[in-house]
């Protein structure tokens, strides 16, 4: 990584004092677990990642006249009472619950950023990331898309969460990545919070039955209970985003789903594979 003249990597914990080395432009903030397996397996070290890392990063943008972009996520909605979510929705969030130290944590973040940015004039920008996938997703983190996939190219059933009717929007990583840098680099005034998701709402049955139609053999479906909490519609408003950045996803879910299933099914990050590709199956469906 650090072979590129113009780059340096520093691995460092912001929720430590951060090196008074550090002279940045602009500081993207994606630090923190994004899956609710890997937030919630050490939930303290969570919300101190989105409560003091985040108050270093802004002292670090404060002192040094830095832009700052907060990744912040679509989970500021809770379980939500409107639909689509608007920015303006202020949420449906259960603050003592497994998902809070994430949900409230980037809460926080958010609050952290609007008062650095009233009261310290730091330019602080806040997008709220819905469900995000593609290539690199690290296999063993839960989340829908790498375990359905994982599972399917391991001919394992795909483990659907409570009846798999709730929905989420899922955004291909390249579209997502287009829409941070251009709300970095966007009119100073333009802070946000500003809705980054595709708009293309799907049920998690129904993401399961399109990963089951990529793999080469016929792969189960079984019912699991619903974690506690779990939100059972997901879908942004992204008119913000349209007006203000120009931005609009523009990789179909079908197309980004099969970028990513190719791409595990190369490399399954190191896993070993038995023998697959892509091609229809029938899915079979047990409970
Ligand atoms: N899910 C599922 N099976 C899995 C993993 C996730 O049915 O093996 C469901 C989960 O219950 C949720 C949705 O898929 O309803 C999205 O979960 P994910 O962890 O990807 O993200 P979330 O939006 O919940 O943070």
């Amino acid at each position: 990584m650090n072979e590129h003249p113009n780059f340096n990597a520093l691995k460092h914990d912001i929720i430590d004092p951060l090196p008074s080395n550090l002279h940045p432009d602009q500081i993207y903030n994606l630090a923190c677990a994004a899956s609710p397996r890997r937030y919630q397996a050490d939930p303290i070290h969570t919300v101190r990642t989105c409560v003091q890392g985040v108050f270093n990063l802004l002292e670090l943008a404060s002192t040094r006249n830095a832009r700052i972009l907060q990744a912040s996520t679509s989970e500021i909605y809770g379980d939500p009472k409107e639909h689509p979510q608007h920015e303006s929705y202020h949420g449906n969030v259960n603050p003592v619950g497994i998902r809070s130290c994430y949900d409230e944590g980037k809460r926080c973040a958010e609050t952290l950023m609007s008062d650095y940015g009233r009261t310290r004039g730091v330019t602080a920008k806040i997008a709220r990331i819905f469900n995000t996938y593609g290539p690199g997703m690290a296999v063993d983190d839960g989340r829908v898309v790498s375990t359905f996939i994982d599972q399917a190219l391991r001919a394992k059933a795909l483990t659907v969460y409570g009846d798999g009717s709730q929905t989420r929007s899922l955004c291909y990583v390249d579209d997502m990545i287009k829409g941070l840098i251009l709300l970095m680099n966007s009119v100073d005034t333009f802070r946000g919070p500003v809705n980054l998701g595709n708009t293309q709402e799907i049920s998690v049955l129904d993401i399961a039955l399109r990963i089951s139609e990529l793999a080469p053999h016929e792969p189960k479906i079984v019912f699991k209970p619903l974690p506690a909490d779990d939100p059972t519609v997901r879908c942004p408003d992204i008119a913000l985003a349209r007006r203000h950045l120009d931005w609009n996803p523009t990789v179909q879910f079908e197309e980004g789903l099969r970028l990513t299933y190719a791409h595990f099914a190369r490399t399954a990050n190191g896993r070993q594979l038995p023998e697959s590709g892509i091609g229809p199956a029938n899915s079979h469906i047990e409970k």
